[in-house]
Parts: structure tokens; sequence; C-alpha cells
């Protein structure tokens, strides 16, 4: 029987949702190399590359940095499975819905979990993770969200790192929207495990998860009395694949790892400094044009994530309605909320290389159509033309 399907031809949308972002035309460039062998010493070197290229934008001389084969939730479960042993005490941040995703993994892996929770939209205090440590007792791993894509959060890592470490407990953190859009310093900040993903502001599509341990991460793990539960997920075998003996142990998705080499090449040609730069300004005017809208912003206000903007919708206006416009009379994605702030928020993304000042104006430009045409009142032009005036000032 012949295919009775037309040729593969998805929509080029723009996409401003809470990842995938766009991919840049050199990441797709690089997905068409043929793919080797798994063991192909032509292979391995590129993970090699790879895995120098990860550190460089983790910002860490840390041994064990590699890319799981999976998206950002398989180097999440990465760091919690290798970390945690069953009966260990996990003491988790939870403002959000990736926090409470690593609560969930954590006692999965049978770790006793203490949660120290703030409103969604809110950093966590570091006096609550002192509190919990202080009442906990011995701890093995704090467990954080640096920045929170459900709330828009960028959470404040200096002082709750700190009282991790006087606890003698390991510090993890989800760096899968931050990392390449705004600062993630593994080493200085004495970060112990660390995880991120490919298609946020790393401007690959899903695929890999970059992930890294430090050496007292990676001592943890060899004087663990138990095996990791996850077989796919242990870091041992896993760092073994990209160091060490070169072993056998999953074939590794080649054109991904392409892609992400690429990626990250792409990041370190830009400029770490530059590129945290323009995410924030593209994220700063959007800010300023959203409340020019008459629009209210829903993270707590110096501590706004540029990579991820909340929005609440307003009274009246039919959340997915809208969204659907957006998609396709504008060919624009947006994302709704996730957990309890679905149908209270939208999500607005711009990260890698969808933050641009282009995607800026034509968001804005969209919203401002669509929620009038929802009836909602607003000045026409203002959102475009205060963000226009951002953007010029940058
Ligand atoms: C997207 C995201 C994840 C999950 O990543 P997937 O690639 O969807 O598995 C985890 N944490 C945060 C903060 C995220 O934004």
């Amino acid at each position: 029987m012949s295919s009775n399907t037309a040729d593969l031809n998805p929509p080029p949308r723009i996409l401003l949702g809470a990842g995938p972002a766009n991919v840049h035309p050199r990441v797709y460039q690089a997905m068409m190399a043929p793919i080797l062998g798994h063991l192909d010493p032509d292979f391995l070197h590129i993970m090699d590359e790879t895995k120098s290229l990860m550190r460089a934008v983790f910002r860490t001389q840390n041994e064990e940095t590699i890319a799981v084969s999976g998206t950002g939730s398989a180097g999440m479960e990465a760091a919690v499975a290798n970390l945690i042993e069953p009966g260990e005490r996990v003491v988790v941040c939870v403002a959000g819905f990736f926090g409470d995703r690593i609560a969930e993994m954590a006692s999965r892996y049978g770790g006793e979990v203490v949660r120290v929770e703030a409103e969604w939209g809110r950093i966590i205090e570091a006096e609550a993770v002192e509190a919990a440590l202080k009442a906990a007792g011995r701890t093995k791993l704090v467990a954080i969200v640096h920045s929170e894509t459900s709330t828009g959060v960028h959470q404040p890592l200096e002082d709750i790192v700190r009282l991790a470490h006087e606890h003698d407990a390991l510090v993890m953190v989800d760096t899968v929207t931050s990392l390449g859009g705004c600062e993630v310093a593994v080493d200085d900040w004495g970060l112990d495990a660390c995880h991120s993903a490919s298609q946020k502001c790393l401007g690959c599509p899903p695929g890999t998860a970059p992930l890294t341990f430090s050496p007292r991460a990676a001592a943890a793990l060899r004087s663990r009395e138990t095996k990791v539960r996850s077989w796919y997920l242990d870091m041992t075998l896993l760092d073994n694949y990209w160091g060490g003996k070169r072993a056998y142990h999953h074939t590794a998705p080649m054109t991904m790892v392409y892609a992400l080499r690429e990626g990250l090449r792409l990041v370190l040609e830009e400029g770490l400094e530059a590129r945290i730069s323009r995410h924030l300004r593209n994220g700063q005017a959007l800010w300023a044009g959203l409340g020019a809208m008459g629009l209210t912003l829903h993270a707590q206000e110096e501590y706004r994530l540029p990579l991820i903007t909340t929005v609440r919708i307003p009274e009246g206006i039919e959340d997915l309605k809208l969204r659907r416009a957006l998609l396709y009379d504008h060919n624009i994605e947006i994302a709704g909320g996730l957990g309890i702030l679905a149908g209270k928020i939208w999500r607005i993304g711009l990260m890698g290389v969808s933050s641009s000042a282009e995607n800026v104006l034509a968001v804005l430009q969209a919203l401002e159509q669509e929620l009038s045409a929802q009836g909602f009142r607003l000045e026409k032009g203002a959102g475009v033309a205060v963000a226009d005036r951002v953007l010029s000032e940058g």
C-alpha cells in the first residue's frame, strides 16, 4: 500500500511559549550531518567537544558533565536518582510546577521529602529553607528550581546554597530555562548538581539534557550503599560512555548531540554576557509593553525572569480562544498556565533565537488585536510604542 499522506510540512511558527523555542538555522544544518557509529572515534571526539562546550556554558570545570539522552525531565530525574538513596532526607523547594516535579521524583526514588513551599509567583525565602534544615536533621540534598518556568520567577540561590552547605547537604539546581539565557555559574555558586535542556535558551530541539556533577556530588555517588535505581540514568555508567572507558551503554542520539554542540557553539559565539543582556532587554521591553496595555504581570516584581513572562488573564477574556487566535491568525504560540495557574495566566517565552525585538513587538501587536476583539479596553498602539522605546534605549 502506498502512503496517502502528504509530504511533511509543519508551519514555521513563532514559538513564544514555555519551550521549545525556535531553533537556529545552523542547528538544523548540523542535524543533517551523517550519523556515525556510537563508538566511532570521530563521534567520541564530537562528544568530547560537546562536553567542553557544556562546561563552558555551565561555567564549570566539573569532570562529570554529560548530555543525558532525553528531555529536561530526564536530566532532572538523573540528578535525583543518582544523589538520593532510599530513606535519605531531601529538602525540596516548591514554588511552582517544576519544584513539585522534583519533589515527586525524589519521593519515587525513596527520599524522605521535606517540602519548603512558597506561593506560585514568589521566591522561596532563604529563612524558610534554614528553618526546614534545622528541623529536618541530617539532610542529603537541597533541591531548587533557578528559573521556575511555570511562574516566571527568578530564584536567588546564594543564601540557600550557603545554608545547604553549612548543613552538609548537596545542592541540586534546575537550570532548564535559565542556562544560556540568564547567568548560571556552577563553580562560582558552588552548585553540586545542575541540569538543563536543549530546547529552551540553548536554541536546539528537545532531546538532550546537559547535566553536571561537582566533585562533591561525584564523591557522594561513589560512596552510595545501594545501586542507583534507574539503570538508564545511572551516572556512573553514563560517565563511562561520555568519558572513562568509552564503554557502550546506550546508543547516543548522534543527531541530537550534533544539535546540542551547534547550539552551544552559538551561545559562546554570541558571548554569555551579550546573550544575557539580549534576553534581559527584550524581556524588559515586553514587560513595559504589557503594562502599557493595562495588563498585570504575575511574578514578584524584583524577581521576574526575562526568559518567561507571566501575565494575568484579564477578567472576561477567554484563555483558549485567545491563544488559538494567536496561533492560527498570527502564527504565534504562547503558553497557558500550568497546574493551579491554568486559566489564570499566560506565559510568554523569549528564549534563545525567539528572544528578539521583532518578536516582542509582534506578540504585543497580536495580543492587542485579540484582546480588543474580545472586548478588552486598551489604548491602541500603546504597548508597542512603549516596548519600542525600551528597545531603542537598550
Ligand atoms: C521545561 C522544564 C522542565 C522539563 O523539561 P522537559 O524538557 O519538558 O522534560 C523542567 N524544569 C523546568 C524549570 C522547565 O522549564
